[in-house]
């Protein structure tokens, strides 16, 4: 019924595959929603029911009116409120515990139980006031707010329909009224959970599209490293906040030796192979604490926070050495690379300074290639 539901989102606009794993998220959203929903209605039907109980059903015994059919009432009134007490009990302990089964049928067999005391308030209403509002209201409110699927949609409104149906032929002398306006709950149910269900769905796939979004405007494809764009906007935040620059920081800049060669050579996929490798290299040696991006090309751009320039020596000298060691593999023929690194200090808290620095880092990288590459150079 869900998958079903979820296939027949207009996705072509969206162009979005949908996933088991966007079925899974909507059945997880459609749990927290009804747990939420419950807990509300629960507290409300806790309220309402203790004020009829005070103010009718002991008004009317201390008044001495209290008639056979005023028991059952009380009776009822008093059983909900207990039921809507263990309702909210239950839910209230969702967020410690929302992988127990338990609330996964918690929403179905509670709104069973409501629908059949409903019944049973409604068979009395009639009799009484002549009246069914509270089954329908109950019907709608409960049928709207809650959201079961099929099958289970039968189990909780049909069945307590045929309930009170049945209690009505049997009790009220006047059920055709009943019957000739009678709504097929089941079918309303359904229909009510499809709308929803549809535009929970719409969500997640617009979720899931705008992180998708995100990432192909943050990221680079090839090596999975944060894109200039990205970098440049991280260090405008960073700067900004006023907390990072405070620091000491440091630009450093890292250029694959000879690069092109290896595009010469073996061509351009042998080329972005080795740059895959490059990138799996930095991330296990630099680690993801610290601002890495690709920032064009074979060039890589690194903004260490807080450590001191010493500490940061070591890291890229211990990257160049790793970069170094690593091998590509391509048809029985081992690739090594180097590259050479160019690092400057941020003297200030400002972006012009980090531009400063950066200009720096460049002019450091420069030497480095002069002097020979494979190396670290300080400005
Ligand atoms: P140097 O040691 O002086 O840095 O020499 P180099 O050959 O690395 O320098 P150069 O800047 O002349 O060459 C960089 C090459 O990188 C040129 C370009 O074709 C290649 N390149 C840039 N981006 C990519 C890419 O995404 N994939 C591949 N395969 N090559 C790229
Ligand atoms: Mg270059
Ligand atoms: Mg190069």
């Amino acid at each position: 019924m869900l998958k079903k539901i979820m296939r027949n989102i207009d996705t072509k606009d969206i162009s979005i595959e949908i996933t088991d794993k966007h079925i899974d998220l909507v059945k997880e959203e459609i749990k927290k929603i009804n747990i939420k929903r419950m807990k509300a209605m629960g507290i409300i039907t806790l309220v309402i029911e203790l004020f009829i109980v005070l103010f009718f059903d002991i008004h009317k015994i201390k008044a001495n009116e209290f008639r056979q059919v005023d028991k059952i009432y009380t009776i009822l009134h008093l059983s909900i409120f207990t039921w809507a007490a263990i309702t909210v009990y239950f839910v209230s302990r969702f967020s410690r515990n929302s992988n127990n089964k338990i609330y996964d049928y918690l929403p179905i067999f509670s709104n069973f139980v409501v629908m059949i005391f409903i019944s049973i308030i409604a068979v009395l209403d009639q009799m009484t006031i002549g009246n069914i509002t509270a089954y329908i209201s109950m019907l709608l409110t409960c049928g709207a707010l809650i959201l079961i699927a099929f099958p289970y949609n039968i189990l909780v409104y049909t069945v307590p329909h045929i309930f009170f149906l049945v209690l009505l032929q049997r009790y009220s002398a006047t059920s055709s009224l009943f019957v000739a306006n009678a709504i097929n709950s089941s079918i309303f149910t359904r229909m009510l959970y499809k709308n929803q269900v549809s535009q929970i769905g719409k969500n997640i796939l617009l979720e899931d599209i705008n992180k998708k979004i995100l990432q192909l405007s943050n990221y680079d494809s090839l090596t999975g490293l944060a894109n200039r764009r990205y970098f440049e906007e991280l260090v405008r935040k960073d700067i900004e906040s006023n907390c990072v620059l405070e620091n000491e920081s440091i630009v450093a800049i890292m250029d694959v030796d000879l690069f092109k060669d290896i595009n010469d050579k073996h061509g351009h996929y042998v080329g972005d192979l080795v740059l895959k490798n490059v990138a799996k290299v930095i991330n296990k040696t630099i680690g993801n604490i610290n601002l890495i991006a690709r920032w064009g090309g074979e060039e890589f751009i690194f903004f260490f926070q807080g450590i001191p320039m010493e500490d940061v020596d070591i890291k890229l000298n211990k990257l160049r050495r790793n970069i170094e060691k690593s091998v590509v593999r391509i048809d029985n023929k081992e690739l090594r690379i180097t590259a050479s690194f160019g690092y400057a200090k941020v003297m200030g808290t400002t972006r012009d300074e980090f531009d400063e620095a950066f200009k720096f880092a460049d002019k450091a990288l420069y030497r480095a290639k002069r002097i020979g590459r494979n190396c670290v150079v300080m400005n």
